[in-house]
């Protein structure tokens, strides 16, 4: 009986219900499943050594007869095999698998994987790998070839993954079919049957890479599926056209104390060129920390209410939105704007519309919103969500337009990937005005005199100069660290006496958050401990110092948007990041944190980060349910780009997209 992609493990001959547990835990349900569960890496063993080669290159694979074979017991069951060939004799050593008496068959011929190691003098060969030799290379499994190492779970070896799989390769092809058909045409792909076939039974490095490109090819299919089809759909939605009421606007600009960027410039003219359309607007404004991303979205906002319509803005926190109402209030104080705040404690949202309302997202989900909105922004963008789109979009039936405003820059390849059908305005450069921040990597031996210098800092400025010191989010897991900080807050107030110190954190209510930043804004407080509910857009111009402790828990995106949290004035600002006392000198972990230091740009932190430890780590998209890359790499945005424009075109010519889409390597 043939299987097909569907049928259960279990179906396969030698999984049992036991073993099925084994390959759940790596969720292989289906024939489908185990032929997609492919190598991270490969062993050459193709190359076959005698053994006076080996014993002189150390390691290799021989061809050998076996001569004999003992157990001995000596505090473990040893196995020791001998073994021949005509250059000479090896003595193979097996711990602990007395059952191996069975398969290696005294006079019969094997294949072994064979290291040699030297311990004081003493040479030992340690539980081998082996094959009885098949004498056609095609039935040879597990040595003689190119081997895949599998991702393995407790209970299943590469080695058996490799055998199941074996046993269906001859069906590999009526098993798995081609899903592009007719659209592989002209392409220098190979086929998917094909392509597992290799990626599991590779005779050679070229098979790897041919296979590895075709399966990137399909992960990234389905990326460009999700991209394309999104953007079908929102060209068919609806939203009302806006005039760009120039003259009315540079009043505004005018009005502003200072001149705007030109990235500013750019970013305001391709939103109010986006509003002008009857599509809605979906775009994402990348900018860096501190690039005055929220002048922008208020000239956005003054031509949606000029033209007649109602605007809001969600910030992510209640402080933020009181902050950003604060702002506008001040901003458009002689433009006759109607505002309104929607947070938990002055939540109504009045009748009354042609308006700018600001809260956080919660609030808003409960509100029945103005018929006329027409503009929505969402600042300090952290998620790759697109749900509050899609909730503004079932609340009315004409879709406002939309723009995101990211905390931190995001490297274009996660623009690319995750916001694939968003339109992309850059932020990069900063106000002029801007001293650069100087960043120091302080190790955690010179805590104290860090801490020396900033008393001193802040006394000699009479005062007038304020810090932060940051420590990572107290969970509630976190039991343990959360005393730690309550232990470390009585030891910061001893080496800061004299000066007013606080600490804020999670656990405090919106109110007592808000008074204590109100009083740190009035310099009330000189120095305010927290944990990362600052971490966004909190604005005080005379906080000068951050201080970020335990900073390797920190990703570079994170810090760079906590080092934004200081200079924001003209005066001159400082950062010092102290990684925790067991971050090892050198280690990739101090490696990362000196790299901060060194670099200013929030575009290439983030960049960084992105290279050294994957997007998952740092965007927590494995949380978000967003699909990781088996093969492909998420730099590829060549690959993408030619993804796309199949994608494109199997949307409007095939009349079965969907069976393409679920039968793409995945
Ligand atoms: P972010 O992009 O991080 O949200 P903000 O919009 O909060 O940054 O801007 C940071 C500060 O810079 C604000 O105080 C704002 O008034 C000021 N600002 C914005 N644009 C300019 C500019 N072109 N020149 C000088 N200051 C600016
Ligand atoms: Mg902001």
């Amino acid at each position: 009986m043939i299987l097909h992609k569907d049928s259960e493990i279990t179906e396969i001959k030698g999984i049992g219900i036991k073993q099925a547990q084994n390959f759940y835990k790596l969720n292989i349900f289906t024939v489908k499943d185990l032929l997609f569960h492919i190598p991270f890496r490969y062993q050459d063993t193709s190359s076959v050594f005698s053994i006076a080669e080996v014993k002189e290159k150390g390691e290799g694979t021989i061809l050998a007869e076996i001569e004999d074979v003992q157990i001995t017991y000596f505090k473990k069951k040893i196995v020791t095999v001998k073994v021949k060939d005509d250059t000479g004799t090896l003595r193979l050593t097996y711990f602990n698998q007395p059952y191996l008496k069975k398969s290696l068959e005294k006079g019969s011929i094997y294949l072994f994987d064979i290291k040699i190691t030297n311990k004081s003098g003493r040479k030992n060969i340690y539980n081998s790998k082996f094959e009885k030799f098949k004498y056609n290379p095609e039935n040879q499994i597990h040595l003689g070839k190119w081997i895949g190492i599998y991702p393995e779970s407790r209970g299943l070896t590469s080695r058996m993954i490799r055998g199941k799989i074996k046993s269906l390769e001859k069906d590999i092809s009526k098993i798995i079919t081609e899903p592009l058909g007719e659209y592989l045409k002209n392409t220098d792909l190979e086929t998917l049957p094909s392509s597992i076939e290799k990626i599991h039974f590779p005779e050679n490095q070229k098979d790897i890479d041919i296979a590895r490109k075709r399966l990137s090819f399909d992960e990234m299919l389905k990326i460009a599926f999700r991209i394309e089809k999104a953007d079908i759909k929102r060209k068919s939605e609806k939203s009302k056209p806006m005039k760009i009421e120039s003259n009315y606007l540079n009043n505004f600009i005018k009005s502003l104390p200072y001149k705007l960027t030109n990235d500013q410039n750019k970013a305001i003219e391709e939103i109010l060129e986006d509003t002008t359309k009857k599509i809605p607007m979906n775009r994402l404004l990348n900018g860096d920390v501190g690039s005055g991303k929220t002048v922008v979205s208020a000239i956005a906002i003054l031509n949606t209410i000029k033209n007649g319509y109602s605007s809001i803005l969600i910030a992510p926190t209640t402080v933020l939105a009181q902050q950003h109402y604060d702002t506008f209030k001040e901003i458009f104080k002689d433009f006759n704007i109607d505002i309104e705040i929607c947070i938990s404690n002055k939540k109504t949202i009045k009748k009354a519309d042609n308006k700018l309302i600001i809260g956080t997202h919660a609030i808003l989900y409960e509100k029945e919103l103005p018929k006329d909105l027409n503009l929505v922004i969402i600042d300090e963008q952290h998620r790759f969500g697109v749900e509050q789109r899609e909730y503004f979009k079932k609340k009315n039936k004409l879709t406002p337009h939309y723009l995101t405003m990211t905390a931190t820059p995001i490297p274009r390849s996660l623009t690319e990937i995750f916001f694939g059908g968003l339109d992309v305005s850059e932020i990069r450069e900063k106000p002029k005005n801007r001293k650069e921040i100087k960043t120091f990597f302080t190790p955690f031996k010179k805590r104290n005199d860090c801490f020396d210098w900033i008393k001193k800092n802040i006394k000699e400025s009479n005062l007038g100069n304020q810090a932060f010191i940051i420590y990572p989010l107290i969970e509630e897991s976190e039991k343990l660290s959360a005393k730690a900080v309550v232990t470390e807050f009585r030891y910061l107030k001893e080496i800061f006496k004299g000066l007013s110190v606080e600490f804020l954190h999670g656990r405090l209510k919106a109110r007592e958050k808000e008074k204590l930043l109100e009083d740190f804004r009035n310099k009330k407080i000189n120095i305010l401990i927290s944990t990362t509910v600052i971490e966004v857009g909190i604005d005080i111009p005379d906080a000068t110092i951050m201080v970020i402790e335990d900073a390797e828990r920190f990703g570079l995106a994170q810090l760079h948007q906590l080092r934004g949290r200081v200079g924001r004035s003209d005066k001159e600002s400082f950062c010092f990041v102290i990684p925790s006392s067991n971050v090892e000198r050198n280690s990739p972990a101090e490696q990362r944190l000196r790299y901060f230091a060194n670099h200013s740009s929030g575009f290439e932190v983030a960049e960084y980060d992105l290279q050294n430890r994957g997007p998952g780590e740092v965007y927590g998209l494995k949380q978000s349910g967003v699909p990781q890359f088996k093969v492909a790499s998420i730099h590829d945005l060549k690959l993408l780009k030619k993804a796309r424009i199949l994608a494109k075109r199997i949307l409007k010519e095939d009349n079965n997209p969907e069976y393409i889409l679920e039968n793409l390597f995945e």
